[in-house]
């Protein structure tokens, strides 16, 4: 046994499904996937030891695991996630969007968790592999997609409070349809008094299952308040808007130019936020990353400074804002509805995920 922890494992294993779904059953379940609950025949699988490295790779049939009841990750929470789709191209062929990307993202949230790295050569092959392997579960209709998930746990059966000495490195995926049928609608959002999503120096900039739990109780208070998402301030002074409980913000001004909040340690760095950025400042438009506090959202909001808003991520590209709702009262943004702007760029960037345009920052990589 080799103890070279960043060793790759020299092969995939390819263990297929033995009774894969039949084609018209297939067909069915891809009528009307919706959102994560149609998955596909296979997954992805790595295992880490530290003594070990990364060993045991495979693409094998999707079925339940087997956990020991004290592996730490059901105590302690030590996991990461990832979320990519794989596209379904004009010509027939399948594409990811900016996968390095998610690689280079799941190391660091892997660092912020004293995880293992996992050389972002093996996250590619397990996602591109899984792909290959599952790509007639790509959905054929308008704004389907094939949703990625990678993530990775700890698996040591222990219950000291300590790194982990054993990980599982998985990569399952989902059949989705477009996430709103018939374009975006506009969503209304309750901004949480009390809770707070990340504070300075913890886990927000981390793509990990615990900040999403500790969001679940701010995100019932929203659907109990009449709205359909939660925004988070900042932990410190409760006045900076960071972030939806899984979307990045942006503003549009009456003066054409679009503001973000920055990246400062509490705020998960989307991949769709950058895209966005990018795309805006290739065309010179002005787009500024700053602190935006609440007052100023609701004061800019009534004067007409403030024209458009927006919520961004892979799962459902770009989400108009209508409504911003708090004890202090209701505003809404624009007329209510989506905007110019943001269906503008929410068409520009599918098209490039979708192989419909031209994709001069080099983003989409074609599989096949
Ligand atoms: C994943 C995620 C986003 C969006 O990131 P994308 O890379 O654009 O999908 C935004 N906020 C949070 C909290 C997230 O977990």
């Amino acid at each position: 046994m080799s103890s070279d922890p960043q060793q790759t494992p020299a092969t995939f294993r390819f263990e297929p499904h033995a009774a894969p779904v039949a084609a018209n059953e297939r067909a069915q379940r891809l009528v009307d996937p919706g959102f994560g609950r149609v998955f596909t025949d296979h997954m992805a699988m790595i295992r880490y030891s530290d003594a070990e490295g990364w060993h045991n790779a495979r693409i094998t049939a999707r079925a339940p695991l087997t956990l020991d009841p004290a592996s730490s990750v059901l105590h302690y929470a030590q996991e990461i996630f990832e979320g990519m789709k794989a596209y379904r191209l004009a010509d027939g062929g399948t594409a990811l969007f900016r996968p390095e990307a998610n690689a280079r993202r799941f190391n660091r949230s892997a660092q912020r968790m004293a995880m293992p790295d996992l050389p972002e050569a093996l996250f590619l092959e397990s996602v591109e592999r899984l792909v290959a392997t599952d790509r007639d579960w790509i959905p054929e209709s308008d704004g389907g997609a094939l949703y990625l998930r990678p993530f990775m746990f700890a698996s040591e059966v222990f219950l000291g409070v300590k790194p982990s000495s054993e990980y599982l490195f998985m990569v399952i995926a989902s059949s989705v349809g477009a996430y709103f049928k018939g374009g975006s609608p506009a969503v209304s959002i309750w901004v949480s008094q009390h809770f707070t999503r990340a504070a300075p120096g913890g886990t927000g900039e981390a793509k990990c299952g615990g900040n999403y739990a500790a969001s679940l109780l701010a995100q019932s208070e929203a659907i109990r308040q009449g709205c359909d998402q939660v925004v988070f301030l900042d932990a410190a002074e409760r006045r900076w808007v960071e972030e939806l409980g899984g979307m990045n913000v942006f503003f549009v001004f009456d003066d054409g130019s679009m503001a973000t909040p920055p990246l400062n340690g509490t705020i998960l760095p989307g991949i769709t936020r950058d895209s966005i950025l990018t795309l805006a400042r290739a065309e010179g438009l002005m787009v500024r990353e700053e602190p935006y506090a609440i007052d100023q959202w609701r004061s800019d909001a009534q004067s007409g400074r403030l024209v458009e808003a927006f919520a961004c991520g892979t799962a459902a590209v770009v989400t108009p804002i209508g409504q911003v709702v708090s004890p202090e009262g209701r505003f809404t943004i624009g007329d209510g509805g989506p905007g110019a702007r943001t269906q503008a760029i929410r068409t520009q960037l599918v098209a490039i995920q979708r192989g419909q345009a031209p994709d001069p920052h080099g983003w989409v990589k074609r599989l096949d």
